[in-house]
């Protein structure tokens, strides 16, 4: 089954998530991915990836992430938080992070471990395919 990730990046941020899915495109195309609106957006329009866009975040895209894990719909999320910048939804920012802990999905929340979890899933689907 293709690994299914979310990827979601606060305003500071987007740039390095472009970049960062730039590194990882060839993999991130074989991935079922979906992502917040505007960070949806760039990845699509920059990068020319298929993403199941949701609502922006400040209006509910993070909560419909953490809705679609809670049923078990996402493998890993890639969520690249400005610790700088106040965020007006960041109840919903918690609720998603506290649901990836509840339900032991892994969750990047800076590039370095965002780094980790890419390369390792690519690991891993890369070995399950030479299978
Ligand atoms: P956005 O949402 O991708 O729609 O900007 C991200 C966020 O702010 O949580």
């Amino acid at each position: 089954m293709k690994p299914r990730i979310a990827l979601i990046a606060h305003d500071e941020k987007k740039d390095d998530m472009v970049s960062f899915a730039a590194e990882y495109l060839d993999f991130l195309r074989g991935c079922s991915l979906s992502a917040t609106g505007t960070t949806g957006a760039r990845l699509a329009n920059e990068l020319g990836l298929a993403v199941e866009r949701k609502l922006s975040g400040p209006y509910g895209g993070d909560l419909q992430i953490g809705a679609a894990l809670v049923e078990g719909l996402i493998d890993a999320v890639i969520f690249l938080r400005d610790p700088m910048t106040p965020q007006p939804h960041e109840p919903d920012i918690n609720a998603l992070v506290r649901a990836c802990d509840v339900h032991n999905v892994a969750c990047a929340t800076n590039l370095s471990t965002a780094h980790l979890v890419l390369s390792q899933l690519q690991l891993v689907s890369r070995s399950s395919k030479g299978k």
